[in-house]
């Protein structure tokens, strides 16, 4: 069998959004899985709307969700002879011609058709009238007035069109820019494409390329529509539904596989698996899978699937994503705390890496600045001696590991008569400024000796200065 050949072809007129990304990600893992191929295209003809900020925008959301291509970025814009030849073969079969009706000729049938109740079309005026190439003629295709097309659809099953509701459609403007419906089937053909999966709202454009594909006389494609994304009132998606970009997910600290396992799911299911690694995905994806009802788009699910992802991580491979968000808190030095171990301590308690580097900022402050109530309710005068006999402790441990470090509270438990609370929130306080942090053993772990036992003193010197002259 031949390989799988998918595209991704979008339009650079803005950043990729989410339903955008969710048709790449479907093309992708379907080639993927096939052990196929994947090209990617930007349709850029629409010269006013498309900019080159677009296509770096699409490329740069592509490589932070690590969607790679086999093929491309090819560019609409660069292939205008290949569609000038496809025109030709077109007009030379009679299948296409020429077509001088000016926008108000148009614009009367259109009246016309209206008022007699009929659907507004081109009457096909110029249809046998063997025009000649102008500069303000435009190409029509020669559509069959009778009968009926029929896209045997992957997902939908078979969709009949009357022929006679499309009309000659325009395949090239008189500026020779080519139409969508043509420049899309000339390069899915020139470029091999053989599985086409893309939203439902391109379902009507189908029937006319497949009557394009038939008059150039060459293989359909398989299509598989795929139901729109919705918002959760079940509209079309939109920026009041949440964010809808891609990078803004990146920016507001998701991983890039939690994006991918949320947008697979908006429209494919695996019996009722919600977690999927990439690999996973690469190994279960099929168009088998694809359901028939649109997905609704949830963020709170987003950010669920998104804390799971960031607990399931192995702690090293966040090291690097993590890395921009501390460094908008100013933290650069990371290799003065043992990074993997620092990320363990939060990957239970974040559901963002906006949340992970807030979480993580106590680690790397000198000297350590104490919340308010935090201080006044524990670094009290009462702290002292437990703090003083753990310092003992700790600077008596064979070694630094966590069970030893238990033991260290265990000893001070029973030196001071107190319950592991009574000492834990102290030092807590002491550590992290806050009461409330990753566990106590972990924490003292990951900041060292040295490092505990300089945040201890401080707190005791604290404690004392309060003590001296109260606030
Ligand atoms: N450029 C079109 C879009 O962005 C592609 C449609 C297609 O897949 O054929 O919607």
């Amino acid at each position: 069998m031949d390989p799988v050949i998918t595209r991704f072809p979008p339009s650079p007129t803005g950043w990729l959004h989410v339903g955008g990304a969710r048709t790449a990600l479907f093309n992708w893992l379907y080639a993927r899985h096939t052990g196929g191929r994947f090209v990617l295209r930007f349709e850029d003809t629409d010269i006013e709307r498309s900019t080159p900020q677009s296509v770096d925008a699409i490329l740069e959301s592509m490589a932070w969700l690590g969607i790679d291509w086999d093929e491309g970025p090819y560019f609409q814009s660069e292939r205008l002879p290949v569609y000038r030849e496809h025109l030709q073969i077109l007009l030379d079969t009679g299948h296409a011609y020429y077509c001088t009706c000016s926008p108000e000729d148009i614009e009367a049938m259109r009246r016309e058709a209206t008022a007699h109740g009929g659907k507004p079309r081109y009457d096909g005026r110029c249809r046998n009238k063997q025009r000649p190439a102008s500069d303000d003629a435009v190409i029509r295709f020669k559509a069959p007035a009778t009968g009926t097309t029929v896209v045997d659809d992957r997902v939908k099953g078979p969709i009949a069109f009357q022929n006679s509701e499309l009309d000659d459609f325009i395949i090239c403007r008189s500026d020779g820019m080519p139409m969508y419906n043509l420049a899309v089937v000339v390069d899915d053909i020139t470029m091999g494409i053989n599985t086409i999966i893309r939203g439902d709202d391109h379902v009507n454009n189908t029937p006319k390329q497949i009557l394009l594909y038939k008059a150039l006389g060459v293989p359909l494609p398989l299509f598989a529509h795929v139901p729109m994304v919705l918002g959760n009132d079940r509209s079309r998606l939109s920026k009041r539904h949440g964010a809808m970009s891609v990078t803004e997910y990146r920016e507001m600290g998701y991983l890039p596989d939690a994006m991918l396992n949320y947008l697979v799911r908006l429209g494919w299911s695996h019996g009722d698996q919600e977690f999927f690694t990439r690999p996973e995905l690469i190994a279960k994806f099929s168009l088998d899978n694809i359901g028939k009802s649109a997905g609704v788009f949830d963020p709170a699910k987003l950010l669920a699937l998104n804390a799971e992802h960031i607990r399931e991580a192995k702690p090293e491979t966040l090291v690097g994503p993590l890395q921009p968000f501390l460094k908008a808190h100013e933290v650069t030095q990371l290799d003065r705390r043992p990074m993997d171990l620092v990320i363990a301590t939060l990957q239970p308690r974040s559901k963002t890496l906006v949340e992970m580097a807030a979480g993580a900022l106590f680690y790397f402050q000198s000297p350590i600045v104490y919340e308010d109530k935090a201080a006044a309710k524990f670094l009290k005068p009462s702290a002292q001696e437990p703090l003083r006999q753990l310092t003992t402790a700790l600077t008596q441990l064979s070694r630094f590991d966590e069970a030893q470090i238990e033991g260290a509270f265990a000893q001070t438990m029973e030196a001071t008569g107190l319950k592991l609370g009574k000492i834990a929130q102290p030092v807590r306080v002491a550590l992290s400024g806050k009461t409330v942090s990753p566990g106590i053993f972990e924490m003292i772990r990951v900041l060292g000796r040295e490092e505990t036992l300089v945040r201890i003193n401080q707190a005791l010197a604290f404690i004392e200065a309060r003590a001296a002259a109260p606030p």
